[in-house]
């Protein structure tokens, strides 16, 4: 039996391991997860070692983090708690031998960031005991430049005081960032913090080349609900014109740019002044199944491009809802264009009770 830790937004962590289920049963693999009640971590135990589910892992939603566990450790000693991991280390036999550098974490709670600070001091002299007995690559210009060299990581998931996970990373599917969060900085100017789930879709979810391929300066977009500006701010920095949506008011600074026409109009009957642009975005705070089909419609006639756009999430059966959108998403696409498109789901760090889906025309 082998073991993942997997972080999760606080919550939904049941909503993690039926994804998890579901996406090694379609390797044929069987598991099972444990976890306390929002605790934002699951661990999840594979029984059948023998098929590669890295691939699988990579793109799960409701996943901030992944890695493979390897022990628990006691931190009984308080005032050398680094002797207590290279102890643990030094019993325990790592099928990797030396790791290029190690992330320690803490689930997000509010429990949680009372060890944020801890870990954060505590990662410097764990890091150099790690050195010093070359479970860490040593540090200097060679291994900067050297891609023969350690690409894993080790992961410390600190519980509490006393108690840690510690494992490694699986290729592409884990992050580099403590926790899995890409933390942003609020824009000054931006009208809502919304802002920060578009910001944060574009910059993790398209690649830099698509990135380069839909925003280009005089580009143009429509945002579906878009009042009071967040996600049209983050189109009007990027050198788009956007027709924003909604009856709402919209931010004044924004329409002092010139690169925005606001329509007080419904966003389920709204078509495109222009009869097409590059970028279609909706935040609109609707039933999931009813803002999949409004997405088809507007991608099938080719109105659109590309579609950035969130899934409110019911209370229940979260996983099975999000699944059953984008099979009905892919399927349309499929029959409806001849175009093909990528499609990805993901539960972002800024998203709360919604996903953010990205549909790109290949
Ligand atoms: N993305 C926005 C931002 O960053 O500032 C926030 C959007 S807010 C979550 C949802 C918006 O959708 C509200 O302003 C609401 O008025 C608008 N809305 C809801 N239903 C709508 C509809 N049928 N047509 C147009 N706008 C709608």
């Amino acid at each position: 039996m082998t073991s993942l830790v997997a972080l999760c937004r606080s919550g939904y962590e049941a909503v993690l391991v039926d994804e998890i289920t579901h996406r090694l049963a379609e390797l044929n693999v069987s598991g099972y997860g444990q976890f306390s009640k929002a605790s934002a971590w699951v661990l999840f135990h594979i029984l059948d070692t023998n098929v590669d589910v890295t691939a699988c892992l990579k793109s799960l939603i409701f996943c901030r983090q992944i890695w493979w566990k390897h022990c628990e450790i006691s931190l009984e000693n308080k005032q050398d708690r680094v002797s207590d991991v290279v102890y643990q280390l030094r019993e325990t036999p790592l099928p990797q031998k030396i790791f290029k550098d190690i992330i320690v974490e803490h689930p997000d709670t509010e429990d949680g960031k009372t060890l944020a600070k801890f870990a954060r001091k505590f990662t410097v002299p764990l890091r150099q005991a790690l050195r010093n007995i070359e479970v860490l690559a040593k540090r200097d210009k060679a291994n900067r430049t050297n891609s023969s060299l350690p690409q894993h990581h080790l992961h410390l998931l600190m519980l509490n005081f006393d108690t840690a996970l510690l494992g490694e990373s699986i290729p592409s599917a884990s992050k580099i960032e403590s926790g899995g969060i890409t933390r942003l900085k609020f824009p000054p100017n931006a009208p809502s913090r919304s802002t920060l789930k578009l910001e944060d879709a574009v910059n993790t979810m398209l690649t830099l080349s698509e990135q380069q391929r839909i925003f280009y300066s005089g580009a143009n977009a429509v945002d579906l609900g878009a009042c009071p500006g967040g996600w049209t701010y983050q189109l009007v920095q990027r050198g788009m014109h956007v027709e924003a949506i909604d009856n709402g008011k919209i931010d004044e600074s924004l329409m002092a740019t010139g690169q925005v026409q606001h329509f007080n109009a419904d966003g389920f009957t709204y078509t495109p002044a222009y009869g097409h642009v590059t970028l279609l975005v909706c935040d609109m705070i609707e039933k999931p199944d009813r803002v999949t089909e409004l997405m088809i419609k507007w991608l099938a006639n080719g109105w659109a491009d590309h579609a950035i756009f969130n899934l409110k999430l019911p209370m229940k059966q979260r996983f099975d809802t999000v699944q059953r959108c984008l099979d009905i998403l892919r399927q349309s696409l499929r029959e409806k264009r001849e175009r093909s498109f990528r499609i990805a789901a993901k539960h972002l760090y800024h998203d709360r009770d919604e996903v953010t889906v990205v549909v790109i025309a290949k």
